[in-house]
């Protein structure tokens, strides 16, 4: 039964932030977790990263901090009441973002920390008082040190992406900030999956929570087409681009597994003449910003990126997702397929298996619970990269790569043999369906105009412009005005 924000009873200055949204029925997540929080009991969600779960959590808590707006200009009436933790900066920054959208009409103040900025710009925010604080772990434990916040009147504590957190490995930082905020007090925690490490981090901070569960970690949507293209190394570039021309597809993520390999991945798909960029974790936040933004308004078709770069991000449905590598964490598997093929778009998820990842691929079978079809794709000889040989170092690999990808095997643990290609003539095998998920209820939208055409398509030879990665920025969001890097967090 769809739930519509009428029957909350918000302040009709939150409500009115809403309506201005477009939004008049609540998400499942919403639906469940708004009246829970609106009692002020603790929550314990799963729920991924495009369920609504930001509203889901904000909107109850700044309902229950509507007692607390004041216009005054004294920092002393705007104490810290809610802190928001998230494991990267790009999460930190889209869900203060949010926030501030649902709070516009309210005097309630809000703000962002996180590193990889300058502290002074911050500080001065935090010194004028805010009552939502949005931040990840290292940069507010910093701020905390230096005495430019104060947590002792802190009600409220969302901890998201949880499993990210403890994977990225803040639980220190987590534990020592949660020893400051008062023993009484809200704590929601949204995790992908509810691991034991999870259950241990609720048990230890979390009274009495009310578990919600949207969807199981493993679901992904009906709508994803899946392929899984049993292919050699060497020829997934070419598969890529053979795949991306015949579908006429026009924007598409590509997920590899390590920082290194995605940037040495965008720019030979750059070089290639595909209008790519790269978001991994050794970028500066500028770089990871303008990534970001150029994939989004459509200046770039493919978006070479990490996982631990695009969890969560909010980046509108796109129709395709390429897994360049199978992912060395199954759930991440479901998380990069997420991203594509949502109610009343289809989308297409291809993944690129080769002879070492019979390991991964017993993860992730294991994970879905179901068998995964491995089908052979057979590349035109004219269609590999010159120079193509069969085995060592090929010519267009720089002997770094060649090292690299030994080094990503070693530590796989597994043998570095490749598998043989499987026989030409091999019947069809039916894509991967996976069980309905209602989550994935946003239609794609796309960011390029409709007469657009995408760089695979016209790139014949090497486009000479500059990667969008060091084209100047037109647009620079208020928040980074001036803002030098500092350090990351
Ligand atoms: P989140 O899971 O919080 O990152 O949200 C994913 C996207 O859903 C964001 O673009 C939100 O603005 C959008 N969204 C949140 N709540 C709703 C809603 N009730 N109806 C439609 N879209 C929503």
């Amino acid at each position: 039964m769809t739930q519509s924000f009428s029957q909350l009873s918000l302040s009709p200055l939150l409500e009115r932030a809403v309506a201005e949204m477009g939004y008049e029925n609540m998400t499942p997540i919403q639906a469940q977790a708004i009246p829970v929080v609106l009692q002020g009991r603790d929550v314990m969600g799963a729920a991924q990263t495009g369920t609504g779960k930001t509203a889901a959590f904000t909107l109850p808590l700044l309902q229950r901090m509507m007692k607390h707006d004041n216009t005054s200009t004294s920092p002393a009436r705007h104490p810290v009441r809610a802190l928001v933790l998230l494991p990267t900066r790009e999460l930190a920054d889209q869900v203060a973002e949010q926030v501030k959208l649902y709070a516009k009409y309210t005097n309630l103040r809000s703000t962002v920390v996180f590193g990889g900025m300058d502290m002074k710009p911050q500080t001065a925010e935090l010194k004028k008082g805010v009552e939502v604080l949005v931040a990840t772990p290292g940069r507010l434990l910093d701020h905390i040190e230096a005495k430019n916040c104060v947590l002792n009147q802190v009600e409220y504590v969302v901890l998201d992406e949880a499993d990210r957190m403890l994977d990225i490995g803040f639980l220190p930082d987590l534990q020592r900030i949660l020893s400051y905020l008062p023993k009484q007090r809200t704590t929601l925690l949204f995790s992908a999956t509810f691991s034991p490490e999870i259950k241990r981090l609720a048990n230890s901070y979390l009274q009495d929570p009310v578990t919600i569960e949207v969807a199981r970690s493993n679901a992904t949507a009906s709508t994803v087409e899946q392929h899984f293209y049993r292919i050699d190394d060497d020829d997934k570039r070419s598969v890529l681009k053979k795949i991306l021309q015949e579908r006429g597809i026009k924007q598409a993520f590509v997920f590899v597994n390590s920082k290194l390999g995605c940037a040495r991945l965008a720019r030979s798909l750059e070089r290639e003449g595909l209008n790519t960029t790269a978001l991994h974790g050794d970028k500066s936040q500028d770089e990871r910003l303008k990534a970001l933004e150029a994939f989004k308004s459509g200046a770039v078709d493919l978006l070479v990126c990490t996982d631990v770069a695009a969890r969560g991000l909010d980046i509108k449905d796109v129709p395709a997702v390429f897994n360049f590598d199978i992912p060395f964490n199954a759930e991440d598997y479901v998380h990069r397929i997420g991203r594509t093929g949502r109610a009343g778009a289809s989308g297409l998820a291809v993944s690129f298996v080769s002879g070492r990842d019979a390991r991964l691929m017993g993860d992730l079978e294991k994970l879905l619970g179901k068998k995964l079809e491995l089908e052979a794709l057979e590349l035109e000889a004219d269609k590999r990269p010159a120079g193509h040989f069969n085995d060592g170092q090929r010519a267009w690999q720089q002997p770094e790569e060649a090292r690299e990808q030994r080094e990503i095997r070693e530590s796989r643990g597994s043998r570095p043999e490749r598998e043989a290609r499987a026989p030409s003539g091999r019947p069809p095998v039916r894509p991967v369906r996976a069980p309905a998920d209602p989550l994935f209820d946003k239609p794609y939208e796309p960011t390029l105009s409709a007469d657009a055409t995408p760089s695979w398509e016209t790139a014949q030879k090497p486009t000479s412009r500059l990667s969008p990665n060091i084209k100047p920025r037109k647009k620079v969001p208020a928040l980074f005005k001036s803002a030098p890097v500092a350090e990351s967090g």
